[in-house]
């Protein structure tokens, strides 16, 4: 008997962690952090409490509470004891932390199998972000109940690696993974055979990227294995169609860019690389030099590894690295910030906040909100700022976008909203849908998953927790 039971994206984008049962073996399909939960009930500020283990997160409702897939030095603090790992693996689909990061709370000994890119773009977030409780995804320092003995030793997670058309086998279950295109490199689908016929799990995808055609090629494959069921990704359902493309921020952003008379700077997220050789290519025709962060700096070289992406390294001629100013913070403090930035002090093309105002003009800078009181060193009067990122769609994020025009009308920099989404637009949905002909569909990773009723397929709209069975 084949069991499927959701304990995320269950009316709410992201957050995944679907439990597969067949027979005797039991996987996850991804792990993902639900930030529509954790958004209800803690903030910056008001965090669970890492001294707590996963108690806070279990209390809240963060994680389910299942037997045999929590790390031990974790379940330590909730006076249970270490649990043997019930689980054969994770099967994950890309990097998204909506999809990845809860599997910093999984034991040791549970695999992960995801693909090269994925696993690149996960040692890249690791190296350059500060390590707390929620992304120790790749590796982690044990938390035990007495503090002397944090952090001995790391303990590094078992990675699988595929790339698409290699098959994987975990216990009696054979997953063929194939590429999708989404907003970050690495994205995957996959066609489950298990004893009752095959089941599709869509993962994030989209037809109006700029390598549709690996979306094209999921759908070609994953229609051959005639499905039993799908589970399938529902975003942007309520979107009917996608007038946004690639090409699109490339114009538009090209355009602004190269009547701005000061300095231009771009804000988008680093995981999507497409996005990525759009400001590169822009930079390259207008003749500027692209400015990145040394933590855009992790990201690149993990990039560069992978030819297929066709990606320059961070010591690039088209490319600078923005030294941080002294006496901002960037050299003294913590060993993860010293760890990163010093291993790339060397680096050939260093550049200063100081240099870029000498001649503006010359550059691109990428910026994110985050790092904006670098704005205080880059001076950028009457220049312009491309923000290439979804709109707001919740509270939290409204009041962070209006501190960000607090600082946009202090420097007076334009605003120019350039982006184009990584998820499928409904139309095209229902067209893949419909292509596939799935028995039966199973909407996850949406909020309006009542809206797939329209479609002609039999449609089972998910609860939280409910066992399906296949
Ligand atoms: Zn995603």
């Amino acid at each position: 008997m084949v069991k499927l039971i959701f304990y995320g994206g269950v009316e709410e984008i992201g957050g995944n962690k679907i439990l597969l049962e067949d027979n005797d073996t039991k996987i996850f399909l991804d792990f993902g952090m639900s930030f529509k939960k954790r958004g209800l009930y803690f903030e910056e500020f008001l965090t669970p409490r890492p001294a707590n283990g996963i108690g806070d997160f279990l209390a809240m409702k963060l994680i389910p509470d299942i037997r045999g897939i929590y790390r031990e030095d974790l379940l330590e603090h909730l006076g249970r004891k270490a649990e043997e790992p019930d689980i054969a693996g994770v099967a994950l689909s890309h990097a998204h932390a909506d999809h990845a990061n809860y599997i910093s709370f999984l034991h040791k000994d549970i695999p992960i199998y995801c693909g090269e890119t994925c696993k690149y773009i996960l040692d890249a977030v690791q190296e350059q972000s500060q390590r707390t409780i929620e992304n120790e995804v790749i590796d982690y320092k044990k938390r035990p109940i007495f503090r002397r003995d944090y952090g001995k030793p790391t303990i590094k997670r078992i990675f699988k690696t595929f790339r698409t058309g290699k098959k994987i086998t975990i216990d009696s279950l054979e997953i063929e993974p194939i590429h999708v295109d989404h907003s970050v490199p690495g994205s995957y689908g996959f066609i489950i055979h298990t004893s009752k016929g095959s089941l599709i799990y869509t993962g994030d995808l989209r037809m109006h990227g700029l390598h549709a055609e690996m979306t094209t090629d999921f759908m070609e494959a994953v229609k051959e294995s005639k499905p039993i069921a799908m589970i399938t990704e529902g975003t942007r359902i309520d979107r009917e169609k996608s007038n946004e493309s690639e090409n699109t921020v490339y114009n538009n952003s090209k355009k602004e860019i190269s009547q701005c008379k000061n300095l231009s700077i771009v804000d988008f997220n680093f995981k999507d690389v497409d996005r990525f050789t759009t400001f590169y290519r822009i930079a390259k025709d207008l003749d500027k030099k692209l400015v990145i962060s040394f933590r855009h700096a992790c990201f690149l070289e993990r990039y560069h590894k992978d030819k297929k992406l066709r990606t320059p390294d961070s010591i690039d001629e088209n490319i600078l690295l923005l030294k941080p100013k002294r006496m901002t913070g960037t050299y003294i403090g913590e060993d993860y910030k010293e760890k990163y930035i010093r291993k790339r002090l060397k680096h050939p093309n260093l550049i200063t906040a100081e240099d870029i105002t000498k001649k503006p003009t010359d550059y691109m800078v990428i910026l994110n909100f985050w790092y904006f009181n670098t704005l205080i060193d880059l001076k950028p009067n009457n220049g312009v700022y491309i923000h290439s990122l979804s709109e707001p769609f919740n509270e939290e994020m409204e009041i962070s976008y209006e501190r960000m025009q607090h600082w946009l009308n202090h420097f007076d920099l334009r605003f120019v909203q350039s982006h184009c989404s990584g998820h499928i637009c409904g139309l095209d949905l229902r067209e893949l849908i419909q292509t596939i002909n799935p028995k039966i569909l199973y909407p996850i990773h949406t909020e309006h998953p009542n809206m797939f009723k329209k479609i002609p397929t039999k449609v089972e709209i998910v609860r939280e927790g409910k066992m399906y069975k296949l």
